[in-house]
């Protein structure tokens, strides 16, 4: 056999650290690919997985990117972002949460929100010093990988269906102790859509105060998409402006998933989340800086429909899936995401759980969806769940639910 015509298995090769292979990932993309293989072998599928805006991004936004194409902004830029930029973000930002005194050098641009989840893991804990985090199960899988990979200890609190998917505050009364260094907050919520109540978030913030360690990474990436009055951010709770990462962007408010522009905001943390892009991306796109600008700046026309149309769909999803025989599902606060609880479905077709209920509705049915799996743990007593992104249009959310409610009906008559 000639050199390079060996088995891979025999070569000899360095290894891969245990920190990357112990990484975890986001199984939105795993199931993509499925879902991608099937429509390739001319499947009809219809797609519920995808986290994304299925609108392109505001038209005046996409001029002002052309523009920056062609007016030359084509180099790197400091790596806390444009000047323009960080100031229309601490603007707006300070704007959406009741006035907070956000200066533009507080905040620190990114190649979109996700970046800082990894930055405010790596600024507030040490590797293998027993730091401990605690984050939202289910929640953005994301926050666990991170928190793993950086040496710290994931403690995840636990969602509940009871609460809309809240935590019970008294749970983080007890998870919290002197280890714990920085606490994740996301709401509105993915997967489950749920939010935290202002009376929530003043309970949390007087469990804090007797921990002046602890770190707040606020993820408000769906703040925007919020349905249940103005948006309430935890930093505006009297004594938590300081302690608390504000992490929002583009790509949800404006559909702009891929031109990847995030902003954070804390002024402690500011300088050191700079130093760590420089170390890492350099800056964000320039060119999608720019257009950033003009989607905070700008008409807000295309986000307020975007928006509307949102919440139509939620209503029409929420109704369609609660007609559905074995499916329960509530009506979720906020971003594009519901939760329904599928217990007595996968009792009823025999299916063992989500995941095997969520693989033979893809097969059989073709509707793509998410297993509570993809999230975390399954959190005890709470039952089988499965996440659909309504990102869809009327007639696939629809044709989805229809096929949804048919595979049901045809199992359980089979099972019967
Ligand atoms: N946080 C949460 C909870 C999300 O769902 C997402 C996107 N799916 C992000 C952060 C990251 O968004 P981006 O990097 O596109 O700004």
């Amino acid at each position: 056999m000639g050199r390079h015509n060996k088995d891979f298995s025999e070569i000899l090769m360095p290894e891969i650290s245990r920190r990357a292979s112990s990484l975890g990932t986001e199984n939105a993309f795993v199931v993509l690919a499925e879902v991608n293989a099937l429509a390739r072998q001319g499947k009809d599928i219809v797609s519920f997985c995808i986290g994304q805006p299925d609108f392109p991004a505001p038209e005046h936004v996409q001029e002002a990117a052309i523009r920056a194409i062609r007016g030359g902004k084509h180099g790197y830029t400091p790596s806390a972002g444009i000047d323009e930029l960080r100031e229309a973000a601490a603007r707006y930002l300070s704007r959406m949460r009741g006035g907070l005194p956000i200066r533009p050098e507080d905040v620190v641009v990114g190649a979109g929100a996700k970046p800082f989840i990894a930055y405010a893991i790596l600024s507030t804990t040490d590797h293998g010093a027993g730091d401990e985090v605690i984050y939202p199960n289910p929640g953005f899988p994301i926050y666990e990988s991170q928190i793993v990979a950086c040496g710290a200890k994931p403690v995840p609190i636990h969602l509940h269906e009871a609460r809309d998917f809240a935590f019970d505050v008294n749970e983080l009364n007890e998870l919290i102790n002197s280890k714990t260094k920085l606490l994740i907050l996301n709401y509105p919520h993915n997967p489950t859509g749920g939010s935290l109540s202002r009376d929530d978030l003043r309970r949390i913030a007087a469990i804090l105060e007797k921990h002046p360690q602890v770190w707040v990474y606020a993820d408000e990436i769906y703040s925007r998409l919020s349905y249940q009055g103005e948006f309430f951010s935890i930093a505006q709770v009297p004594g938590m402006y300081e302690r608390t990462i504000i992490s929002d962007g583009a790509s949800k408010t404006w559909a702009m998933t891929g031109w990847r522009i995030g902003f954070t905001s804390n002024r402690a943390l500011a300088p050191v989340f700079t130093r760590w892009i420089t170390n890492t991306d350099s800056c964000a796109s320039q060119i999608s800086q720019w257009a950033a600008v003009e989607a905070i700046n700008g008409p807000q026309d295309a986000a307020e429909a975007m928006k509307k149309s949102f919440l139509e769909r939620r209503d029409l999803i929420t109704k369609l899936l609660n007609e559905t025989p074995g499916v329960k599902c509530l009506v979720p606060g906020g971003a594009f995401y519901v939760w329904p609880n599928v217990t007595e479905a996968c009792r009823m077709i025999g299916a063992a759980d989500s995941e095997e209920f969520r693989k033979r509705l893809l097969a059989e049915a073709g509707v793509a969806v998410l297993a509570d799996i993809h999230f975390g743990t399954r959190v005890p007593g709470e039952g089988q769940h499965v996440r659909f992104s309504y990102a869809a249009s009327k007639q696939a959310i629809e044709a989805g639910i229809s096929r949804l409610s048919d595979f049901i009906k045809r199992n359980t008559k089979k099972a019967a």
